[in-house]
């Protein structure tokens, strides 16, 4: 199949580059000229595990090519995807469709008959409606609008795009339905269940998704607030009833509360989607206000670790990404954290393995260190924001001994308490006993 991508961010850029490997030929369109030409060069705009190997691969075979040309770029495609982003909008929480809506307008002056869109980006029910409508106004006839919600998680983004527990299509002709099944039938194959539905069905399929995940991850966290309070374990409590097949294991870990570029905008855009149909969603509603919450109050944590006080003191914060393998920084929980730090007057040095760039943009008035000795060094405590698997096996000895404070703040339970006080530590970590609280 001849596939067009718009918008090769992190989803557009791994879908284009697996379809590629599936066989298919695939030109990825972005109105930044830089990724463009960063991805000409050979370089990737993101970091994403296999990611830069694939695309170079499937570019020698000469199956994927990068263009901010769209008619080129659409030339002969069967299938036109759109990926770009879907920001939430500042204010009101509603998904900002100002690119998929441009995206389209832009491709109804040279799309032929006969091609099928396919919306990838996350988009609130009806906008496959409305896209068929700008369609038709833009005096487009003949052409089919479909909806393949991508459900891949960034940092492994490729295996999820290739082993995917489910292909989600939503498209009310036939012909948008053979096409896809056509572009999907290396994963058919292989027996990932591909689900067709009506498209308003789809859409809505992604949005209560990534809602019940975030419902999962605050109804865990609220959980850990009980174990601290009743001295009970919340990492044996997810176990416990994460070994239950009817509520599995995922998305069952304490923390600071999830970030990410899709669970806090969609949520919020769910919500919105509730609101404009006078559906009230009581529990995402609430799920959105304990995760601001606990996002907000995560400084309280360092500060009781370090005796109520941050004036003066220095903090080691270990991961500022949102979660580990990626360098996306959107709407990180290190984010609230580290402003809050600085503005009680800590000092901040900072390591991640691979945010440093997006997180500069992001920070003011912080120091970034190269490695997490070098993060802890004089440091009053050293805090775990995000679990990359370099930080699970620190020398908590050499750690202990680069600290000035010997206290570990652990927001993620990556540490034992035994084997951090082994190392003469002072160990907080999240929902593990009597201790921590704001
Ligand atoms: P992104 O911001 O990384 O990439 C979007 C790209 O679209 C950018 O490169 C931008 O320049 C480009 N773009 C915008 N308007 C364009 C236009 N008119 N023509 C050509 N290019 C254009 O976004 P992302 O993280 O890849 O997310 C894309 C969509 O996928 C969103 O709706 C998101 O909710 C959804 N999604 C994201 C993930 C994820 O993990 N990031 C997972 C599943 C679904």
């Amino acid at each position: 199949m001849r596939i067009a991508m718009i918008g090769t961010g992190y989803v557009g850029l791994v879908s284009g580059a697996c379809f590629a490997d599936f066989g298919h030929k695939v030109t990825c369109v972005d109105k930044d000229s830089a990724k463009i030409e960063s991805l000409n060069a050979g370089r990737m705009p993101i970091w994403e595990p296999g990611l830069e190997a694939l695309v170079k691969s499937n570019e020698e075979r000469g199956r994927l090519k990068f263009t901010t040309n769209l008619q080129e770029g659409i030339a002969n495609a069967e299938a036109v995807f759109i990926a770009v982003g879907t920001p939430a909008r500042r204010g009101d929480g509603h998904a900002d469709l100002t690119f998929v809506f441009e995206a389209v307008r832009e491709l109804a002056k040279v799309i032929r008959p006969g091609t099928v869109v396919v919306t990838k980006s996350t988009v609130p029910v009806g906008t496959g409606d409305e896209i068929e409508r700008i369609l038709r106004e833009e005096g487009v006839t003949d052409v089919s609008v479909a909806s393949n919600p991508e459900f891949l998680r960034e940092g492994a983004a490729i295996a999820d795009f290739k082993h995917p527990d489910r292909i989600v299509v939503g498209a009310n002709d036939q012909r948008a339905e053979a096409v896809l099944k056509e572009i999907y039938r290396p994963l058919f194959l292989n027996r990932a269940p591909i689900l067709f539905t009506a498209r308003r069905t789809a859409e809505l399929t992604k949005y209560a998704a990534n809602a019940f995940l975030a419902v999962k991850i605050s109804f865990i966290n609220e959980i850990a607030d009980l174990c601290e309070a009743v001295d009970a374990d919340v990492q044996d409590v997810a176990r416990g009833i994460g070994l239950d097949n009817r509520i599995g294991a995922k998305f069952l870990h304490a923390g600071p509360g999830y970030g990410g570029s899709c669970f806090p905008k969609d949520t919020l855009a769910l919500l919105q989607t509730a609101d404009k149909f006078g559906v009230d969603q009581r529990i995402v509603r609430t799920t959105v206000e304990v995760n601001d919450d606990r996002k907000a109050s995560m400084v309280e944590r360092v500060s009781n670790a370090l005796g109520g006080d941050l004036k003066g003191k220095r903090v080691a914060v270990l991961g500022l990404a949102f979660k580990p393998n990626t360098d996306d920084m959107r709407d990180a929980p290190s984010i609230p954290l580290v402003n809050a730090l600085v503005e009680r007057g800590a000092e901040v040095s900072a390591f991640d393995p691979v945010a440093r760039e997006q997180a500069e943009k992001i920070f003011t008035g912080i120091q970034f260190a190269s490695d997490a000795y070098e993060a802890a060094a004089d440091a009053d405590v050293l805090v775990i924001v995000t679990e990359w698997d370099e930080f699970r096996a620190l020398e908590l000895d050499r750690i202990a001994d680069s600290l000035r404070g010997k206290v570990l703040v652990d927001l993620r339970n990556v540490y034992d308490r035994k084997d951090a006080e082994a190392a003469g530590l002072a160990y907080y970590g999240v929902g593990r006993g009597s201790f921590g609280r704001a």
